[in-house]
């Protein structure tokens, strides 16, 4: 073997150990059967299919880790060899309830990116409503979708107390933050941040909703040291300082 060859592989597989990624999962709604008062489909995963798709990730070798273990090893990690990845939840939806006693018996770390409004079981946004609307037309939002929307307050104080669950930020509000002025924006994370003081185990991260972005808004986040967190691609603004995740609500093994 020429020495140019050799070097070239040595190389090659110094980049590779070098920069082993590390996945982070994004997913939204978990349960037995789909709900369509409560439920977007795309965001929506069978609980055995989910199931599924975490074992299978597993017996890859790959090893779940916290988002603020898997942001330090990012970070400063840069001879990881092992493979390793992270589930985060957007939304705080209450069918999240339904896997979170599995991932904690699995060990399996979760962060839950929270929208602190609808945490008092009588608030919902638009994307709700639309959808609820598009399957009954004459839905009591109050009384047909509420009461098994979002996590409640007491939902939320029992699943922090899980030692695999963080809480995140993911807006007061549900709003696109690539469509708000800087002013609203920094507004809606503030309150965020305010209300989730209350809960043990939050983090310093805000997910974007839609993953929507902007250099102003990275900004914002930049001033409080919260650390931006999207979906799907994105730029990173602040060059360093910046998660991206892969969705994988509904999808099988194959597409992850
Ligand atoms: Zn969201």
């Amino acid at each position: 073997m020429k020495i140019k060859e050799l070097l070239h592989r040595i190389n090659r597989r110094w980049v590779k150990l070098r920069l082993q990624p590390i996945r982070v999962f994004c997913f939204h709604q978990v349960s037995k059967e789909y709900e369509p008062l409560t439920m977007w489909k795309c965001d929506w995963t069978q609980t055995d299919v989910f199931i599924k798709n975490i074992i299978s990730i597993q017996k890859r070798g790959v090893t779940f880790i916290s988002l603020a273990e898997a942001h330090e090893k990012l970070k400063y990690d840069w001879f990881r060899h092992k493979k390793y990845a992270v589930l985060t939840a957007d939304d705080g939806y209450k069918s999240i309830l339904n896997i979170l006693p599995w991932l904690k018996d699995q060990q399996i770390p979760i962060t839950l990116f929270i929208n602190t409004k609808y945490l008092d079981g009588k608030s919902w946004s638009a994307i709700n409503e639309e959808q609820a609307r598009r399957v009954k037309p004459d839905v009591d939002m109050l009384k047909d979708v509420c009461p098994n929307l979002y996590l409640s307050k007491e939902d939320l104080k029992r699943v922090v107390g899980m030692p695999n669950v963080t809480i995140g930020m993911h807006g007061h509000e549900h709003w696109d933050a690539s469509k708000q002025a800087k002013e609203d924006f920094e507004k809606n994370v503030l309150q965020c941040r305010k209300e989730l003081k209350a809960y043990t185990h939050t983090i310093p991260y805000f997910a974007y909703t839609w993953g929507r972005q902007t250099s102003e808004t990275d900004k914002v986040l930049k001033e409080y040291k919260i650390i931006p967190v999207i979906i799907s691609g994105g730029i990173n603004y602040d060059n360093s300082n910046f998660i991206d995740r892969i969705a994988i609500d509904g999808k099988n093994e194959s597409n992850i």
